[in-house]
């Protein structure tokens, strides 16, 4: 297993929506066609991170299965022998190590991260520590498996930064320990993602769909029921300009639809727009667009209900293995690093 790595963790404590689908689920799914083979793919679902703000912890557990099965019902083969699939909980090194790295990480450095600014502003009194430190513990995902590509969206940025901060300081202390993985400009070099996708809310389409937002007409949830989900979008805002027009700017809730058509249905945007553009009923439209909504759900929730319960452990606990003996090497060497364990 000597192929550079790429680490995504897919965390999801919400239903995610046809806006995560497009543009996270097949993405990933599509990176690991590209790479496998020459890549190893370390997909691992990042349940510790999960309550860092309260949830209902109830449903944790299943979430977190389920969150793999929508990866699986997009598309990600289980039995790529490159691709390892495994939750964070299940490999004790990520929390032995984030302790270590803990110690090497200033409450100055941390206090600075923009997300946790965020969120303490809003509510100081009921930030956790897991919060506070859920960066570190993050690094400790990425240097446990010598990850050098880490795929992230502009919010983490800053967290990749420090993780590559607190790599450089361990190792220049104590020799090349960790592998430090590539800054933020070469990920974004390597994977040449498409950053303009942003599917819009389907009720104020100047805003992107969300699957925190508490309005539930505004997205469509990847278990949505077909024929409301059809209903969602028949109702959805649009404008009073009256001709389709694929325009960001004046036209966001139309122009939205438009690409979600061309990327259910698999054309070019241009095929698409040669259909739809300077056609004057928006009702027509929106019924185009909102059987292929019905038609693509009713094909992903056939795929999950056929998931093989079975074959998705199976994975699990083989991927678990191996990468809890990749993740026990890297702690070791920390351990033996910091004196916890006799040098060679
Ligand atoms: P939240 O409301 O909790 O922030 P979210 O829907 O924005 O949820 P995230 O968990 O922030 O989802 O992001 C998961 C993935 O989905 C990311 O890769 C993100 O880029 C992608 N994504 C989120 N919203 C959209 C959108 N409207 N269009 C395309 N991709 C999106
Ligand atoms: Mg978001």
């Amino acid at each position: 297993m000597n192929k550079p790595v790429i680490l995504t963790g897919i965390r999801s404590n919400e239903e995610p929506t046809l806006a995560n689908y497009l543009g996270a689920f097949v993405p990933i799914v599509q990176m690991q066609k590209q790479y496998a083979g020459e890549y190893q793919i370390n997909m691992f679902v990042p349940d510790l991170h999960s309550f860092t703000t309260p949830i209902d912890h109830q449903n944790l557990y299943q979430n977190t299965l389920n969150n793999l099965k929508y990866f699986i019902a997009a598309g990600l083969d289980l039995d790529n022998p490159d691709t390892f699939v495994y939750r964070q909980s299940h490999i004790s090194a990520h929390s032995e190590l984030t302790w270590i790295l803990d110690c090497f990480t200033y409450v100055g450095e941390m206090g600075r991260m923009t997300q946790f600014k965020e969120k303490n502003g809003e509510s100081s009194e009921s930030v956790t520590m897991g919060l506070f430190n859920y960066p570190v513990l993050m690094a400790a995902d990425i240097l446990l498996y010598n990850a050098t590509y880490v795929p992230v969206g502009e919010d983490q940025f800053q967290h990749l930064e420090i993780t590559r901060d607190i790599a450089t300081r361990f190792n220049n202390k104590f020799g090349e320990i960790f592998t430090v993985p590539l800054s933020t400009k070469e990920q974004t070099e390597f994977m040449k993602r498409d950053k303009g996708l942003r599917i819009r809310s389907l009720t104020d389409p100047t805003k992107k769909m969300s699957k925190s937002s508490d309005d539930d007409k505004s997205k469509i949830l990847l278990v949505d029921a077909p024929d409301e989900a059809a209903k969602k979008i028949m109702s959805a805002t649009t404008d009073s300009v009256g001709v389709v027009n694929f325009d960001w700017d004046a036209q966001p809730g139309i122009t939205s639809l438009l690409q979600v058509l061309a990327l259910l249905t698999d054309r070019s945007q241009e095929e698409v727009n040669a259909e739809w553009v300077g056609t004057t009923n928006y009702g027509d439209f929106k019924k185009a667009v909102a059987d292929a909504v019905a038609s693509f759900l009713e094909d992903f929730q056939a795929r999950l209900r056929s998931i093989d319960d079975e074959a998705l452990h199976e994975k699990l606990s083989v991927s678990e293995s191996a990468m809890g003996e990749i993740a026990n090497a890297t702690l070791l060497r920390a351990q033996k690093a910091v004196g916890l364990r006799p040098r060679d």
